[in-house]
């Protein structure tokens, strides 16, 4: 049997490039799948159902939420997000590693339940280049970037203290490479390099 996979949790203020660095290590760090959640807001772009996220209804949601499917949920902005019990569980005993990509409310459930759980938070370097990075990629309206960056000075920005790790996104490239490095810590860890151990230590003629 393959050895249970590691849940990572990826949380950031809007704007700090989290989108980017999860695209980076989905592409170039093997083994490594994205935990797609469920949202009621609408797509955006060229978003698909079943690939960024499952758009459902909020009637579909509330159904979750009293059928007890999440394992964690929140509502971010206006809009439900969540992240499927069974969805995460079936991923792990397949022995994949995730990457969750979920706000620091939903962060905090996920790492009361699973305390194994690693856990990065990705900082912008300052609050003029969270500005600077909203205001740039032209996609919301002056209201909602206000309100984000609100958000994040108020709230959000603070919660860096629940985290494992902390990347500070002021270089793209660096900010893979320490978040590449940290999955790969994670791999190292003792157990998880038990069964290979075991598996060594038999040529050794030990059990
Ligand atoms: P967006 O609408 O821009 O894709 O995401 C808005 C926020 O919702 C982001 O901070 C993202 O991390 C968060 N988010 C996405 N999926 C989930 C989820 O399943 N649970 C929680 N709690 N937050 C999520």
């Amino acid at each position: 049997m393959s050895e249970r996979g590691t849940v990572f949790i990826l949380s950031a203020p809007s704007g700090s490039g989290k989108s980017t660095l999860v695209a980076s290590l989905l592409q170039k760090v093997p083994n490594l799948v994205f935990s797609i959640s469920f949202t009621t807001r609408q797509p955006r772009g060229e978003e698909r159902h079943g690939r960024e996220y499952f758009f459902v209804d909020e009637s579909c949601f509330e159904r979750m939420i009293a059928d007890d499917q999440f394992i964690e949920y929140a509502k971010v902005f206006d809009h439900y997000y969540g992240t499927a019990r069974a969805y995460l569980e079936q991923a792990l005993a397949e022995g994949k590693d995730l990457i969750l990509d979920i706000d620091t409310e939903g962060a905090a459930q996920v790492k009361s339940k699973l305390p194994e759980s690693v856990s990065i938070f990705i900082m912008p370097p300052s609050y003029d280049a969270l500005r600077a990075r909203l205001e740039n990629r032209k996609q919301d309206s002056a209201e909602t970037i206000q309100k984000r960056l609100a958000w994040a000075g108020q709230k959000e920005i603070y919660r860096y203290r629940n985290y494992d790790f902390i990347v500070i996104n002021d270089d793209l490239e660096q900010s893979f490479d320490n978040m590449r490095s940290i999955v790969v810590a994670q791999r190292c860890r003792r157990d998880r390099m038990t069964p290979r151990v075991h598996s060594i230590i038999q040529t050794f003629g030990g059990k």
